[in-house]
């Protein structure tokens, strides 16, 4: 049977760049060359390593990619770099959103590049409830971080993990993904289902962190306090999955 596109069902395939080429322009020309790494867990950690902004998945079909894919694109272009590069930037909740969607999209992409058999993390029905939301819902939250990047080749410039995705006590469906390109880091928790009328508490804010889903207020950038890379693995730690839920 023909393999047909995760978001509409729609065929045949496209690639589509997990990173998208436009991102060059946030990056040195030095720092091309430097490959990314991408980590799951729970099956067994996988990397995943690949040149930078090369990277491709065939699972959308050309309108998807296009389509609304595309409009992401534009929504986060106007700041996307000066985040990645740590310059400043003013993120209104409008920006925010933007964010939270291309960020969330990524995610999904990502997970394509793993073999089959660990496209686990996320699943088929949070491909679905996207491409009808085309955002963030209520099983979701994310923020971002802000951490230093080191001028030389000791950490990845991309990184991306699902750390930790499974069952919580309550047996509700949750991941956490953790994206890291250069000084921005967004991390999405997704926790579900939930009855109707609940929804995941958002993230507190802290020194460190700021939420953007749901967003509240504007976020001056770079944040005041960065998040060593020390300290990538312990933000993405499972025992967040067993996060809090509240009246909508
Ligand atoms: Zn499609």
């Amino acid at each position: 049977m023909a393999r047909t596109c995760v978001f509409c069902g729609d065929s045949p395939l496209t690639n589509e760049h997990v990173l998208p080429q436009w991102l060059k322009s946030a990056f040195e020309p030095s720092m091309l060359p430097r490959v990314r790494f991408v980590k799951v867990t729970d099956t067994g950690a996988r990397d995943h390593i690949a040149p930078l902004l090369n990277d491709q998945v065939k699972v959308v079909c050309a309108n998807c990619n296009s389509g609304w894919m595309n409009d992401l694109e534009e929504g986060v272009r106007a700041f996307l770099p000066a985040l990645i590069r740590g310059g400043l930037a003013i993120l209104d909740p409008e920006e925010q959103h933007a964010l939270t969607a291309w960020s969330l999209k990524t995610m999904l992409m990502y997970q394509h590049t793993h073999r089959r058999a660990d496209q686990v993390a996320i699943p088929p029905e949070d491909f679905k409830a996207f491409y009808e939301e085309r955002t963030a819902n209520r099983l979701m939250t994310a923020r971002i971080a802000f951490m230093l990047y080191p001028p030389d080749d000791s950490i990845p410039l991309v990184d991306t993990l699902y750390q930790g995705h499974g069952e919580t006590d309550d047996s509700e469906r949750a991941w956490i993904g953790t994206l890291k390109i250069g000084c921005l880091v967004v991390q999405i928790l997704r926790l579900g289902p939930l009855d109707d009328d609940r929804r995941v508490l958002p993230f507190p804010n802290t020194a460190s962190t700021r939420t953007i889903s749901p967003s509240t207020r504007r976020i001056g950038w770079p944040l005041r306090h960065p998040i060593p890379y020390e300290h990538m693995r312990r933000l993405a730690h499972p025992e967040i999955l067993n996060w809090q839920t509240t009246t909508l």
